[in-house]
């Protein structure tokens, strides 16, 4: 099939890369000169495991192309994706006029049936929105079809999810888009992966849904976690205990600093934002955000606890990305950290394995360590904020000798207490 992506970020890159693999034509297009010249010299605007390898192999098989011509690529293709950013408006909602944009450039240039997808993440009711732009652009009348088709990809695991995901969800209005969208998928299908076809606005609402479930799991954990450092017991035994029951299971039952990223703190907020223009309860929610803020602050209370003054103590950092395996840093709560440091006119060191370049923009004052041993030499305290593989299984003695005193405030638990007294260390972790 001959297909334009629009937007060529984590989502629009992923999808028009993996959707080349299988054999299809697809032009990205994104309105930044920069990364579309960078991505056609194989300069990609992201880390993603495994993402460059595959863009490199279908650039040179010229299944796989960049620009910035959008005409070109609406008038070449019978699919669109709109892959674009639907970042948090300044009242909470997410702002659409990125899609919005989109729509218009497509109303503008079609030139024959296509069918459009919302592959952003986009409140119930987008879908008539879009169609809407796009008639009110059209010169002509020519016949469209908009379907919504969420995206569940995880940073780090972007690939992997893409190419073999629990499942796809396809919302659709008509016969013959249904037809163009089966046709799309059916590499994905004949791996036995579920494509299910649903209507617009359900299918527009489990994207939300979803994230919104996996944020309150979090935040449910989060605030138990409170009440296990208060009371006693270990958040860490509570995950496991309740994770085995199969009406539960054990994923994002975890504890920590506090869920990040580009995606649930702005969905949560956009969700809660719907519900309440459509005059539905959204307490729930509300209180997954704001359990989530506080959360956010919990590591820094704790460490003040042990250094009540901060002032020209120097704080290690271990991880900066919002999670492990992506150098993405939106709402990271490395960031909440450091803004409170900065504050209280502390020394910082940190170190990140993919991320530091993109928060080095931000605080270029910040000393980074090109090893986390480098980084915690003299320190007064390291805080491990993201859990990236290579922290687990470091040597501990050396650890403590590098640093000034060996205190260690583990957001992430990913060392057991018991073991860490042993070592003699003052070890916190969160909920323990
Ligand atoms: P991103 O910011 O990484 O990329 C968006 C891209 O769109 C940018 O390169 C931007 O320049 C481009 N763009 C903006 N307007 C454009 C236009 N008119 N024409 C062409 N390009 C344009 O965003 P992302 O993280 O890929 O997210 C995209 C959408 O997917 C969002 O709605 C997000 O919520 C959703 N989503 C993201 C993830 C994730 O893990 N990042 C996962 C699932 C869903």
């Amino acid at each position: 099939m001959d297909i334009a992506v629009f937007g060529a970020g984590y989502v629009g890159l992923v999808t028009g890369t993996c959707l080349a693999n299988l054999g299809n034509n697809v032009i990205c297009v994104d309105i930044v000169k920069e990364r579309v010249e960078n991505l056609n010299k194989g300069i990609l605007p992201i880390y993603e495991p495994g993402l460059k390898e595959l863009v490199e192999i279908n650039t040179k098989e010229k299944r796989l192309s960049f620009t910035t011509d959008a005409k070109s690529a609406i008038e070449k293709s019978q699919v669109i994706f709109i892959a674009v950013g639907t970042p948090q408006s300044d009242n909470g909602e997410a702002d659409l006029s990125y899609v919005f944009g989109v729509a218009k450039s497509i109303g503008e240039h079609i030139n024959g049936y296509k069918v459009i997808i919302d592959k952003s993440t986009v409140p119930v009711g987008t879908a008539d929105k879009v169609t809407k732009h796009i008639d009110a652009a059209m010169k002509t009348k020519l016949p469209f079809d908009v379907v919504s088709n969420p995206e569940f990809l995880r940073e780090g695991e972007a690939i992997k999810d893409f190419m073999n995901p629990d499942r796809v969800i396809v919302g659709v209005g008509s016969d013959r888009a249904r037809q163009m969208m089966h046709k799309l998928y059916v590499g994905i299908e004949r791996t036995g992966k579920p494509v299910i076809f649903t209507d617009v606005k359900s299918s527009e609402l489990i994207k939300y849904a979803a994230n919104a479930m996996l944020a309150t799991r979090i935040s449910f954990m989060n605030m138990l976690s409170q009440l296990t450092e208060k009371m006693g017991g270990d958040i860490k035994e509570v995950a496991r205990g309740i994770g085995l029951d199969s009406r539960i299971g054990p994923r994002f039952l975890q504890a920590g600093v506090g869920y990040g990223g580009s995606c649930f703190p702005k969905d949560v907020r956009a969700l809660i934002k719907t519900l309440e223009e459509n005059d539905c309860d959204a307490s729930i929610l509300e209180s997954v955000d704001q359990v989530n803020e506080k959360q956010k602050m919990h590591i820094f209370h704790q460490l003040k606890k042990f250094l009540p003054n901060l002032k020209g103590k120097t704080i290690a950092i271990w991880g900066l990305s919002f999670k492990p395996k992506t150098d993405d840093i939106r709402e990271a709560p490395s960031l909440v950290l450091i803004k409170k440091l900065i504050e209280e006119k502390a020394n910082i060191h940190a170190f990140d394995p993919v991320a530091k370049d993109n928060v080095e923009k931000i605080h270029p004052e910040i000393n980074f360590g090109k090893t986390p041993y480098e980084t915690i030499r003299g320190a007064d305290a390291l805080v491990i904020i993201t859990e990236w593989d290579e922290f687990r299984a470091l040597d501990m003695n050396e650890i403590k000798l590098l640093l000034k005193t060996p205190l260690i405030i583990d957001g992430r638990n990913i060392y057991e207490p018991d073991e860490m007294k042993v070592l003699g260390f003052t070890y916190y972790g969160v909920g323990r």
